[in-house]
């Protein structure tokens, strides 16, 4: 097969969706304005919408607009996370919500590009994330991936690389996080319960050494934020320099 063939086929939907619909928004249908090929003013003007809160980028919650004191609010000034920067897109509602259901139920590929380089300019404003060495996407357990056939948050950090890469800034995604365990979706549950659920439900394959390493870790929603907590304990405990984190939203805010 020849190498155009296989890139097309591999990206099939929004290609035939290019061919079908030229000149239709891939969210809403809507007329696109002429330069853009994905979502149209309106659905863009929504996604600026779920990014405009401002947020700590210790915890990734959002912060009223003097709150932060050496970038702590006040839910995370005494603590010592294991995760030293958070960055995030916006807040899981409105038209962030509904681009990130449509990116992990129906893999749309065209929107892939447009998390990537959002991602990407969130890593490229904030200094922090200067000396990343190595993407971790969070794992799915390999038997729910088995039965979807694709891990969204892998999809996103291969995204995000790739705008990175363009920006001169070569990045490695490691795939040696691995769940140990299934675990029950944690839609509904207190934190305690979460915290139980999760608990140990990551490590890091054995003889992986992340030493002098930072280690930007991609999940697409955190909530309570212990599925992140948990993989940093396991990438903390193979040694890594530094551990931060990037999302696409934080939902349960108030
Ligand atoms: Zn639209
Ligand atoms: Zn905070």
């Amino acid at each position: 097969m020849k190498p155009n063939m296989l890139k097309f086929i591999k990206n099939w939907p929004g290609e035939i969706a290019n061919l079908l619909f030229p000149g239709i928004c891939r969210h809403c249908g809507g007329d696109l304005d002429g330069s853009d090929t994905i979502l149209c003013p309106d659905c863009w003007q929504g996604l600026r919408q779920s990014m405009s809160h401002s947020y700590c980028p210790t915890c990734g919650k959002d912060i009223g607009k003097f709150e932060l004191v050496d970038d702590r609010c006040h839910r995370c000034k005494d603590k010592r996370p294991m995760i030293s920067r958070f960055g995030r897109l916006g807040r899981y509602d409105l038209t962030l919500r509904e681009l990130i259901l449509k990116l992990k139920y129906q893999k749309r590929s065209t929107l892939e590009g447009v998390f990537g380089q959002l991602l990407a300019s969130v890593l490229i404003s904030d200094p922090y994330y200067t000396d990343v060495d190595i993407l971790i996407p969070v794992p799915m357990h390999w038997t729910r991936k088995f039965i979807r056939s694709f891990n969204q948050t892998d999809i996103v950090a291969i995204e995000l690389k790739k705008q990175m890469k363009k920006q001169g800034r070569h990045l490695k995604i490691n795939y040696d996080l691995v769940r140990t365990r299934r675990t029950p979706p944690l839609a509904g549950l207190s934190d305690s319960q979460r915290r139980e659920i999760i608990k140990g439900a990551f490590s890091v394959r054995p003889d992986v050494n992340f030493a002098n390493k930072h280690i930007c870790i991609i999940d697409d929603i955190t909530t309570s934020g212990i599925t992140l907590k948990e993989s940093a304990r396991a990438i903390n405990s193979a040694g890594a320099a530094k551990i931060s984190a990037l999302v696409l939203a934080v939902a349960g805010q108030d």
